[in-house]
């Protein structure tokens, strides 16, 4: 399963590209580079704060606690969570070991490159410099043209998967984006789940169109429902 902003959009969490969206109103290359946080990291820190604020006000949805049932109802190992989302919404909907692609909002990492990072809940490592090296600190989100973390993208490529669920991504940031349409031209069914048309809709097994907040629960409901059980033991 790869989740986008939509998924995290019903918990209250502004996505990037839509209507309201974060790219509306800022711009990515002031605040989401490396160059952009060297010309003025204090306007960085300052909507890093603002984001973390609200990522910690908000509460996992209903299609967010779907999927912590739905990987109870399998094995962890066998529904394999990845998102871009910076938020930690689905580690506290319960679901277990999210491959957090793009990084964690709520952790303060080492703007040098020491190898430093820590969680940073209150912002107090965010205001003090590195404290293995003493540079400056940023947050430890993947900012454009940086590379994903490895460990996540280990896992990631490790993990065979029969099909997968995308949800609320505009699948339009490499390379993450480049993830569906792989599983895709290789054979595997991939479904999407997002109220507008996104560039993979053309590839996808077939489009769910709605929120992850509407949808997601009855797909669980279904997927976890003793026909649909039956089904996969006479495959398998
Ligand atoms: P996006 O904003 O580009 O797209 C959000 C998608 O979610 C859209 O397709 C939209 O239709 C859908 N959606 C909206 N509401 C929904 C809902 N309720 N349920 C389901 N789907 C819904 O975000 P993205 O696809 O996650 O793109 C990856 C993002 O990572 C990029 O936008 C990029 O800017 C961001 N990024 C951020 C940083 C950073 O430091 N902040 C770093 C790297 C990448």
């Amino acid at each position: 399963m790869l989740t986008g902003a939509g998924a995290s959009a019903d918990a209250g969490i502004p996505t990037f590209r839509d209507e309201g969206g974060l790219w509306r109103t800022h711009r990515a290359e002031d605040l989401a580079t490396p160059q952009g946080f060297a010309a003025n990291p204090d306007a960085v820190w300052e909507w890093y704060r603002e984001r973390r604020a609200v990522a910690a006000r908000a509460q996992p949805h209903p299609g967010q606690r779907a999927i912590a049932l739905l990987q109870r109802h399998f094995f962890a190992a066998e529904v394999l969570v990845a998102t871009t989302n910076e938020d930690d919404l689905l580690d506290r909907a319960g679901v277990a070991k999210v491959l957090h692609l793009h990084g964690r909002l709520a952790e303060t990492a080492c703007a040098a490159g020491c190898g430093w990072s820590a969680p940073d809940p209150d912002d107090s490592l965010s205001r003090r410099p590195c404290p293995a090296c003493g540079a400056p600190v940023r947050p430890a989100s993947v900012w454009f043209n940086e590379p994903l973390p490895v460990a996540e993208v280990e896992a990631l490529t490790a993990f065979l998967p029969d099909g997968c669920l995308l949800i609320g991504s505009s699948c339009l940031v490499a390379p993450v984006s480049n993830v569906p349409a792989e599983m895709s031209l290789s054979g595997l069914p991939v479904v999407q789940i997002n109220p507008d048309v996104t560039p993979f809709s053309q590839f996808a097994a077939a489009s769910l169109r709605g929120t992850a907040k509407d949808i997601l629960p009855v797909l669980v409901d279904h997927l976890t429902s003793p026909t649909v059980r039956d089904q996969r033991r006479r495959l398998t």
